[in-house]
């Protein structure tokens, strides 16, 4: 009976450190769910970015800021804010990520001469800081190591859409309508002040040139990159020299876009009536252009890359690290710039460009 009874126990023993053990395992659920929790938390520790558009209400930047989202995905919050093309505006959204302490930020300025302030209260605070689509003056990149900028060579897009153009001229002889051997031309700029703006105004047409091609300009005027403000300068231009326009640059899409809805309201693009458009960025809407036979061509601004980039710099600099190309994926020039190349693009190379 003794025997018995210290069986039942030892049995009890065996059974209860059994359903020990099933509790133990039932801690491990736990366990895994209190790392749950840690992941959670550490998910919540993502480096924040604070990124400053100059104006939302713009096509690129749209694209660019969609494409700073994407990149961030799992990596980093990005918060993303609207300086609505004002710079006392984008000083003050860039005190209040200042005051939240974020780790890094992506600068797009109004004013690119205003980029010296914001690299000076940076500094300040320790935060780096990675400027986009309007290059800073090399003296204020100068003033701290933590400051990059990514963007594409201004002179490229230039060269590259009056390279177009020239292609256009020397195989189309009737594209010369007044037979002088000249072309006369009108010019819808961006905003002054803007390299973008300046240089592919200037690069455009010595491309040209350079294709030995003779040039005269019959008008030039900004349009602030805006398509209804290019819309009013071409029916404008149309009002005032009519068919003797013989090509139509663009510094970007938009206003290429704005310049085609003038021409098509003065009769272009039907009854074999026809002059040449060149943009730059390709948009969405500029590439639809292109496909319908209105924009003859225009050259890739690589909104994607361009993000990417900036984007990478500003994650890694946000964890303390130093950018290398191993880094960040992309070459890192004089230890502050990365440059996306532009490409031209045609019908013949339509795919190339995506946005
Ligand atoms: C783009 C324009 C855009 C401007 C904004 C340029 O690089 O080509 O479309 O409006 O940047 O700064
Ligand atoms: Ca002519």
């Amino acid at each position: 009976m003794r025997k018995l009874v210290t069986y039942l126990i030892l049995i009890v023993f065996v059974i209860s450190v059994a359903l020990a053990g099933c509790g133990s395992s039932s801690n491990t659920t736990s366990t895994s769910s209190s790392q749950q929790n840690t992941a959670n938390t550490s998910e919540k520790k993502l480096p924040v970015i604070g990124v400053a558009i100059y104006k939302f209400d713009d096509t690129f930047m749209t694209s660019v800021r969609d494409n700073i989202a994407k990149a961030a995905e799992g990596k980093a919050k990005v918060d993303i804010v609207d300086s609505q093309n004002s710079q006392p505006v984008q000083n003050d959204k860039v005190d209040l990520f200042i005051t939240k302490k974020v780790n890094a930020l992506i600068i797009n300025p109004v004013d690119r001469t205003a980029a010296g302030t914001i690299i000076d209260k940076a500094k300040q605070a320790n935060i780096p800081v990675v400027f986009i689509n309007r290059e800073p003056l090399p003296d204020d990149l100068k003033k701290w190591d933590k400051v990059y900028y990514v963007g594409a060579k201004a002179e490229q897009s230039g060269t590259l859409q009056g390279e177009i153009m020239a292609d256009y001229w020397k195989s189309h002889p009737e594209a010369d309508k007044n037979h002088d051997g000249v072309m006369q031309y009108v010019m819808l700029m961006g905003e002054p002040g803007h390299q973008d703006a300046e240089l592919r105004t200037k690069y455009s047409i010595e491309a040209v040139k350079e294709a030995g091609i003779k040039v005269q300009e019959l008008a030039k005027d900004t349009a602030m990159w805006d398509r209804v403000k290019a819309q009013d300068k071409m029916a404008a231009f149309l009002a005032a020299y009519g068919d003797k326009i013989e090509a139509v640059f663009a510094n970007n899409d938009d206003m290429a876009l704005g310049a085609i809805e003038a021409l098509k309201a003065a009769g272009y693009f039907k009854n074999g009536k026809y002059i040449p458009v060149v943009g730059v960025d390709a948009t969405v809407p500029g590439i639809q252009a292109l496909k319908e036979g209105t924009l003859l061509g225009t050259v890739l601004n690589d909104a994607k890359n361009q993000a990417k980039a900036a984007f990478m710099l500003a994650y890694v600099l946000a964890q303390g690290q130093t950018p290398t190309k191993e880094n960040i994926g992309y070459d890192i020039t004089d230890g502050k710039y990365v440059w996306i190349p532009y490409v031209k693009i045609t019908l013949d190379n339509i795919n190339d460009a995506t946005q």
